[in-house]
């Protein structure tokens, strides 16, 4: 029988690759809550409904989402996005009525989405995002740009290119959706499939075809820029004078429109440059969404929020080589040369994890030659040698793998002669001399 293989467009995450999704959790949770923010966690199932509002025409509604009915016949959906569930549980739960001026979210976890597998394209794939539910100032959506650039630095990241617009508010793009049917219905017959149903339904979604996107026509389409309110204007200067009072380098790209209906004004991504097939690609997208809270039968409150897609980012650090080092290893081996030594290895080892240290031991051999091989495979810094000898007399034998020294101690010195750094590092150690 053949083995039972995982689905398309999923990844399994292990050893030194799941320590790498865990840093960037903990990297953008330790950032994000800086900047006030606190953690949602939603399920990651919802009624179908709850996306339904992201778009008739967006990609993610009509060709992308996992829905299917329940035993019950309800219509659920794998959640497809980040948003539309905490804003679905920002209403549930009145979280607006909290009297908090801003209230500020941010959530970790898996999206699904049916597209074709492609490098930096899963379909089972993971997100960090945030949302700010509250004020609609230009100074909020500068933090929230702010606060994803500084995750960025602090994962160390290389060559990632703001690119901002904005599009405008509803009156704005009504009379901008007009010009864009206009002036693409002179090129329906080069227009893709999608596009064709995009340019009857939500023609602004043309503009963010990644079939079309090369074609001359999309270049000399009509722009945002010439049909926004003056509101709209001065609102995407300030945010812009914002950027440059902290030095955030930004370009701006007028074709840049986001796959979800619900944006209004500003809307940003950060992209990779590189000379490899990642070159383009987002590794964070967001923007401010005026409606989707009332949309969702809430409050009319606007929101502004991102999201990173977690396997960018890890498959963008493994290439640029900009890993902290991530230890998966046992910091310790024990070994032990006789039965009765395996259990005293065995109380050593409970000992130090306790104090915070990785530690391991054989579970079945006494002989030293497998235990030898066992922790050079798991790259240990030092190993502890119980046996007979030692035991009567109560001493350890410890021996410094990268210097290649061995000492016979007594066992009540042994904190003493492991480094500074390897037991100081560990968060709240205390050193008992008595502890047993
Ligand atoms: P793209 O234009 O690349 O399809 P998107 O506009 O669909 O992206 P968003 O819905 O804004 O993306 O999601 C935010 C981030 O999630 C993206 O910038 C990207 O890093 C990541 N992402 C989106 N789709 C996928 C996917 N299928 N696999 C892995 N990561 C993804
Ligand atoms: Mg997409």
């Amino acid at each position: 029988m053949s083995t039972i293989q995982k689905i398309k467009g999923t990844r399994d995450f292990f050893d030194l690759d799941a320590e790498k999704f865990r840093y960037i959790e903990q990297v953008c949770s330790n950032e994000i809550k800086k900047f006030g923010f606190k953690e949602m966690i939603t399920p990651i199932f919802e009624n179908t409904a709850v996306f339904n509002r992201l778009g008739e025409q967006s990609d993610i509604v009509t060709k992308e989402m996992y829905s299917f009915f329940d035993r019950s016949n309800r219509s659920i959906t794998l959640r497809p996005e980040g948003t539309a569930p905490v804003v679905r549980a920002f209403i549930e739960n009145k979280i607006y009525a909290n009297s908090i001026d801003v209230n500020k979210y941010f959530y970790f976890g898996p999206i699904f989405r049916y597209e074709r597998p492609q490098a930096g394209r899963y379909r089972q794939f993971h997100q960090f995002g945030v949302e700010a539910f509250g004020n609609s100032t230009a100074i909020l959506d500068v933090d929230i740009i702010l606060s994803a650039w500084t995750i960025i630095e602090k994962l160390n990241l290389q060559n990632i290119v703001l690119k901002i617009n904005t599009i405008g508010d509803l009156s704005s793009r009504d009379k901008y959706q007009k010009a864009l049917v206009e002036y693409f219905n002179k090129y329906t017959d080069k227009l893709c499939n999608d596009c064709k149903v995009r340019l009857e339904k939500n023609p602004m979604r043309i503009l963010d075809c990644k079939v079309d996107v090369n074609q001359d026509f999309m270049k000399n389409a009509p722009k945002i820029k010439d049909y926004l309110s003056q509101e709209s204007i001065d609102y995407f200067n300030e945010v812009l004078r914002g950027l440059d009072t902290f030095g955030i380098k930004y370009e701006i790209d007028e074709n840049l429109v986001r796959g979800l209906d619900y944006y209004t004004d500003t809307v940003f991504e950060f992209i990779i440059k590189s000379d490899d097939e990642l070159n383009n690609l987002a590794i964070c997208a967001g923007g401010k969404y005026g409606n989707l809270v009332k949309d969702l039968n809430g409050p009319d409150i606007p929101g502004v929020g991102y999201a990173f897609g977690v396997e960018r980012l890890i498959e963008l650090m493994d290439r640029q080589n900009v890993w902290p080092s991530l230890k998966i290893n046992p910091e310790i081996f024990i070994m032990a040369l006789d039965e009765q030594s395996k259990i005293e290895a065995q109380r050593l080892a409970l000992y130090l994890r306790k104090l915070g240290l990785k530690v391991e031991f054989d579970y079945k051999n006494i002989s030293m030659k497998p235990q030898f091989r066992l922790s050079e495979k798991l790259n240990v810094e030092y190993i502890l040698i119980i046996g007979e000898n030692e035991r009567k007399e109560n001493l350890i034998t410890v021996k410094d793998v990268a210097n290649k020294t061995q000492v016979t101690i007594p066992i009540s010195d042994l904190l003493n002669y492991l480094p500074y750094e390897l037991i100081n590092a560990k968060e709240g150690f205390c050193y008992d001399e008595n502890a047993q």
